[in-house]
């Protein structure tokens, strides 16, 4: 039975960390079995909210490609590629901005809130308008039947059916509508506590050498309450725990009694999550060393990725300009 196609994106803004990995790339390396998957590094999305920041783009660029090869993306089971080696997602991007009524991008929920959160950066382009119109592209030119979401990305999904159904509406049936394949994507913390992520530097990164993981650890928030190592512990509200749950699952209810009762320090508690952290990212680390010394094969697996994903994104756009009376 052919099976069933997945899409998903991840943007290149620099080396990916234990939060994408928990976040999405753990997931897509279980999809890859179960699915006709295809992930992409989406650099035009890149541009939505950094256009005049390019210098560093082919390096972060790299870095993702080698990231996602690292954490067990096989390009033996799914579609690896780079969104702009793909020109049909612009093309598609340009043919949907025709049909797009503004309202529908100004409604959606993250448009005000990231121009409020990323008040630094010039977010008034008409290019961070339509990013979901360009999601809505990304999507649809494959005719994907899922797209892995958390909750709170279901609303930009709605978008993409929306944007199908105006088209299907307005010319012919091209576009299937995509439904969200509801994953539980839980917000990881970083090694200070808030939501881990590049903008707060507060990440610990898949590449990150034994050295700089043990010193990111070693500055790592506990529980504020515990001064001395007899007062005792609320493991609810330590990072270290958190990380525990993720790494060290056997021993949690142990840690947390032994807490509880301060019958364990926080130095020794780290050192623990330090040695499982290790042992859980060497393979990872071995994979990405393997690659780094071979650029060639990286370029020829996205090569062979971008051929794969442009039959069938070609094959679409035709279908979307016929139906559109532009061929
Ligand atoms: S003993 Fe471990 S869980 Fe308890 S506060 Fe210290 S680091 Fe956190």
């Amino acid at each position: 039975m052919k099976k069933k196609r997945v899409l998903s994106g991840i943007q290149p803004s620099g080396k990916l960390h234990l939060g994408n990995l928990f976040g999405a790339l753990e997931n897509w390396v279980k999809l890859q079995d179960q699915y006709d998957c295809f992930f992409f590094i989406a650099d035009l999305h890149a541009l939505t909210t950094g256009y005049d920041q390019t210098k560093d783009l082919p390096t972060y660029t790299h870095e993702v490609a080698v990231d996602l090869l690292a954490a067990g993306l096989d390009p033996e089971r799914c579609t690896i590629f780079k969104q702009s080696d793909i020109p049909e997602h612009a093309e598609l991007h340009l043919l949907f901005s025709m049909i797009t009524p503004l309202p529908w991008l100004e409604r959606v929920p993250t448009y005000k809130s990231k121009i409020e959160e990323l008040k630094e950066k010039d977010l008034g382009t008409y290019g961070f308008l339509g990013y979901p119109v360009l999601q809505a592209a990304d999507i649809l030119i494959y005719k994907a039947d899922f797209v892995p979401v958390g909750e709170d990305q279901l609303p930009h999904l709605e978008l993409t059916r929306e944007i199908a159904r105006r088209f299907n509406f307005l010319y012919k049936e091209v576009f299937p509508e995509p439904k969200g394949l509801l994953t539980e994507m839980p917000v990881f913390p970083g090694i200070d506590g808030r939501k881990m992520s590049k903008s707060y530097n507060n990440t610990i990164a898949l590449s990150d050498s034994p050295e700089v993981v043990h010193k990111k650890v070693n500055q790592m928030i506990t529980d504020p309450a515990r001064v001395k190592k007899d007062d005792p512990g609320h493991p609810d509200v330590c990072t270290v725990f958190t990380f525990h749950k993720y790494f060290n699952q056997p021993r949690l209810k142990l840690i947390e009694q032994e807490c509880k009762s301060a019958a364990r320090g926080c130095v020794q508690c780290k050192k623990e999550f330090l040695e499982h952290l290790l042992e859980y990212l060497k393979p990872l680390q071995e994979r990405r060393k393997a690659l780094e010394g071979h650029p060639d094969k990286l370029k020829k697996i996205l090569g062979t990725g971008a051929k794969n994903a442009r039959q069938i994104a070609s094959q679409t756009l035709t279908e979307a300009k016929q139906a559109m009376g532009l061929s």
